[in-house]
């Protein structure tokens, strides 16, 4: 069950509007590292979710993220609130309006003339949000690894934000949204780890001939660190195919009648060394 608190969770002070910086702000309202696609990943996650201790988690911070959507949400419609009315009424002329919303280049007159000025759920370039944006694979092991990615990028997100303004009470409540996904970051990776084993993910442990192994894929300066170095690693100089020790060929058996239609189908479409066609390339250079 859902209730809605009318208050927010954290208070919002928006020292005047900026339609410019409100198209800015909407990568994380409808953007793919936004609350919205956060809340969904979560929500998700936990519907399908067996573990009492995750399912509890994931809805927590499901539930907050909608908590943050109505924050950040809040601050765009704030920030819109001039140019809103001024479109809705037309009080000022036209080149006055044009002005207000393309004012310092930005582009909001997309979302403004589209969304009236309210918030929508895309991202900071106009494009719609997607359930696409979440790749919840069903398994924990997986996807909070995933989980864990995600709360990284929305951090650096509220980051770049946090430096584009130079609103105070924008900054604070940018800088709380910031730190709640520092902290989401840590549950999560508590998570991850309160199931052992984790790696790799899954039931299937990899090929132990493979696992351990780095091919090194290109010649010249090659870098060695922990990625590669070490005693955890075998390190193939020259990786020299197929690494199965086998022919490093594809091969599949079919059938009698395939094999006469491939036949046939090589004959019609085989190249002829011996000829050197005149071709549009000779025409159009006036050497034919
Ligand atoms: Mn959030
Ligand atoms: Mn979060």
């Amino acid at each position: 069950m859902f209730v809605h608190n009318k208050r927010l969770q954290y208070t919002v002070r928006v020292a005047a509007p900026n339609p410019g910086l409100a198209n800015l702000l909407l990568e994380q309202f409808g953007g793919p590292q936004g609350e919205l696609a956060a809340a969904c990943r979560y929500f998700t996650q936990a519907v399908g979710e067996d573990d009492p201790g995750r399912k509890d988690l994931l809805f927590d911070i499901a539930t907050e993220e909608l908590s943050h959507l109505e924050i950040i949400g809040s601050i765009v419609a704030m920030l819109n609130k001039g140019a809103k009315g001024q479109l809705a009424e037309a009080v000022e002329s036209e080149a006055e309006l044009y002005r207000s919303l393309t004012g310092g280049g930005n582009d909001s007159h997309t979302t403004a003339l589209l969304y009236g000025g309210g918030p929508a759920l895309t991202n900071s370039a106009g494009v719609p949000w997607t359930a696409a944006y979440i790749d919840t694979i069903g398994e924990p092991t997986a996807d909070l690894r995933s989980n864990i990615a995600a709360e990284a990028r929305a951090k650096i997100v509220y980051e770049r934000l946090i430096n584009v303004t130079d609103d105070p009470g924008i900054k604070e409540a940018l800088g709380f949204l910031m730190t709640r996904e520092i902290a989401h970051q840590k549950s999560f990776e508590k998570a991850l780890h309160s199931i052992q084993p984790n790696f790799p993910q899954g039931k299937l442990p990899g090929v132990p001939e493979f696992t351990n192994v780095y091919y090194n894929m290109s010649s010249g300066n090659d870098a060695r660190g922990p990625w590669n170095d070490g005693a955890d690693w075998k390190f193939i100089e020259d990786p020299q195919p197929a690494v199965d020790g086998g022919d490093g060929l594809a091969t599949v058996d079919v059938s009698a009648d395939d094999i006469e239609v491939l036949k046939a189908m090589a004959y019609r479409t085989a190249s002829d060394m011996r000829t050197d066609p005149t071709t549009g390339a000779e025409l159009g250079a006036g050497q034919a």
